[in-house]
């Protein structure tokens, strides 16, 4: 393997983040654990679901961005050939130099493809459309559903928490994320036939589970988009909570002009406008995540 020519990107620089621009978020949400071993690897969280356009990239990039505010330090990897997770983070084009296409297929360092955001102590590995010829790549590569875990399971990557935001389809690229990580976190949208996808979805997970990642578990499904002016969302939710019981977080994110708005401007909505519904949705369900890491962790450890 060798040093990626491309790889000139500024150095993420986590411990020294200045968090005084997100203080103001922090309130709401549990204390960082008072000290990560710097020997472990961070915990990865996928972020999938098969559907385009049901909250995938905008619930990682506010989880993210509540995480590294309660004092986290958060990679997000941009597993989507179409890059939205980056351009919301406002991340320029031109400074898609090394990309997660890098880190598959070239072997490159993941800290040599993370660029830093506005959000202190939040970095992306960014997506640019090469990641759509990784898929077909990949398919000829040895080991292809393990390269972005082999990349992560380095000791002492400089992040606590890990979030991939995955691609609408169940590919490679969903694939590689899925062994990736320890949990996945499933954004559903509340509409008629949000869970019809989902079963399929939870098959998958069952047969990655079974064939290349055992302890891979389900952290949660958020309902999203929820608009309590049309009764097919508060049918949908009802009927997501009696199949899937406590796997359903609390939290539902509702439908709100902010949150649409915020990506046009390069910026989570958390940090375009805190004070908005959706804004404090997200904060809440930060809180609900980070309750259940803490208990799937002490689980696992025990
Ligand atoms: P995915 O990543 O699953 O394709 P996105 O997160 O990109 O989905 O969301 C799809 C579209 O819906 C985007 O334009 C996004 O800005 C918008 N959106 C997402 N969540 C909300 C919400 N809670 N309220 C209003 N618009 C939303
Ligand atoms: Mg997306």
């Amino acid at each position: 393997m060798t040093d990626h020519p491309k790889a000139d990107h500024p150095k993420a620089d986590h411990p020294k983040a200045d968090h005084s621009k997100t203080d103001h978020l922090k309130p709401n949400l549990p204390a960082p654990p008072p000290s990560s071993p710097s020997f472990a690897t961070p915990r990865v969280l996928a972020v999938a679901n098969q559907k385009g356009g049901v909250g995938k990239t905008t619930t990682t990039i506010n989880l993210a961005t509540a995480m590294a505010a309660c004092g986290r330090r958060v990679l997000i990897v941009d597993m989507d050939p179409q890059g939205n997770a980056s351009t919301g983070l406002g991340i320029d084009r031109k400074l898609r130099t090394v990309t997660t296409y890098d880190v598959l297929i070239e072997e490159t360092p993941i800290e040599k493809a993370a660029l830093p955001t506005a959000v202190p102590g939040l970095s992306v590995v960014p997506a640019s459309v090469d990641l759509t010829g990784a898929e077909l790549e990949l398919v000829q590569i040895n080991g292809r559903e393990s390269r972005l875990r082999r990349a992560l399971r380095i000791p002492d990557l400089p992040w606590d928490l890990v979030l991939i935001d995955c691609p609408p389809a169940l590919g490679f690229l969903t694939l590689n994320a899925l062994v990736a990580a320890d949990a996945v976190l499933v954004p559903l949208q509340c509409e008629f036939y949000a869970l019809e996808g989902l079963s399929h979805l939870l098959k998958t997970i069952e047969r990655i589970k079974r064939g290349y990642n055992p302890s891979l578990e389900i952290q949660g499904v958020v309902l999203t988009m929820f608009d309590k002016r049309n009764s097919i969302c508060g049918m949908v939710a009802d009927d997501v909570r009696q199949h899937l019981g406590d796997k359903v977080y609390r939290t539902i994110i509702p439908r709100n002009v902010r949150v649409s708005e915020a990506p046009s401007h390069g910026k989570p909505v958390l940090v375009y406008d805190w004070r908005c519904a959706g804004s404090q949705a997200y904060i809440h369900l930060a809180g609900e995540v980070l309750k259940r890491e803490a208990a799937l962790t002490a689980s696992t450890a025990a």
